[in-house]
């Protein structure tokens, strides 16, 4: 038995191809607001939100649709003005993808829930055999040594059945069918705990993104995944300030001012 704690990567982001921006830019006549990004806000995460919001008024500049007199200059204010109006949809077109490591199923089955806007690729215990079962522990859990010496004898023991059970059904010896692995494998995960710590990619877009790390880290949350969104909001909070520069941060419940937009 290992102990583990929860850990979050991002591991891509949106990337923009800014000559072909500028080539549709120059045949609807918007050059001047890649001008603007140019001049350091080369966020791209928030220039594809910003340009897939101008694109619907065509409001690179003003007069370029006789109905816009006036536009938001500012980056900042425009995609705050995206998320006061609720025009999430926008914010569908930027995507992330992040490791979730050692994190339990326990946490992996209320993940899933949530589907709008989200891929989800996680590590298979059909076909990877368990030799260890990796654990985290919350503190106040390692603060009481009667629970951590019954729960650890007690994960000892399942780890022990697993490389019992291995043994038992001659997985390693030559010429077993991978199927036959895949079968015995798929049974003997049975006997992993809900608590097993396990891996998997998550990705999801901004407007997905900001429901759930609202919803999973609400103080009625359960306490695993408040921690994980809790990273997420960390690492969205730094990529993109002005798509997450929204939330009050107390005691780890991130509030957004403006709710699923
Ligand atoms: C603190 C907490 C406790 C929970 N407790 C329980 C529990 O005890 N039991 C339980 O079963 N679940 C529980 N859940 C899960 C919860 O009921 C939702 O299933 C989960 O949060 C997914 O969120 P969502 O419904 O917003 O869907 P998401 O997939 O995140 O979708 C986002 C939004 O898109 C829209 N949407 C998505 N799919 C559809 C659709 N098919 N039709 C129409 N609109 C759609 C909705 O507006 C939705 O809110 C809990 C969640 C939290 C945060």
């Amino acid at each position: 038995m290992r102990h583990v704690t929860p850990l979050v990567r991002l591991i891509a982001r949106p990337e923009l191809d800014y000559d072909e921006v500028a080539a549709y830019l120059a045949e609807v006549g918007g050059e001047r607001w890649l001008e603007r990004a140019d001049r350091g806000e080369l966020d791209d995460a928030q220039n594809l939100a910003e340009f897939a919001g101008r694109i619907c008024y065509r409001s690179w500049e003003p007069g370029l649709n006789p109905n816009v007199t006036r536009i938001r200059t500012e980056q900042s204010a425009y995609l705050q003005n995206i998320l006061s109006s609720a025009h999430g949809s926008v914010l569908e077109h930027v995507n992330f993808s992040f490791v979730f490591h050692h994190v339990s199923r326990v946490a992996t089955h209320e993940l899933v829930r949530h589907r709008a806007g989200t891929a989800v690729s996680q590590e298979s215990l059909r076909f990877v055999r368990l030799d260890d079962l990796p654990f985290w522990f919350p503190d106040w859990a390692e603060q009481d040594s009667e629970l951590m010496e019954r729960a650890t004898a007690l994960l000892q023991q399942m780890e022990e059945f697993q490389g019992w059970m291995a043994g038992h059904f001659g997985l390693d010896e030559e010429g077993v069918k991978f199927g036959e692995k895949k079968a015995k494998t798929s049974f003997m995960r049975r006997f992993a705990p809900e608590g097993l710590a396990t891996g998997l990619v998550w990705t999801a877009n901004v407007r997905t993104l900001r429901h759930v790390i609202e919803s999973r880290t609400a103080a009625g949350a359960e306490e695993e995944i408040r921690l994980i969104f809790g990273q997420v909001g960390e690492l969205m909070a730094k990529e993109a300030p002005a798509l997450f520069g929204d939330y009050d941060v107390t005691e780890g419940a991130w509030t957004p001012k403006y709710h699923k937009v």
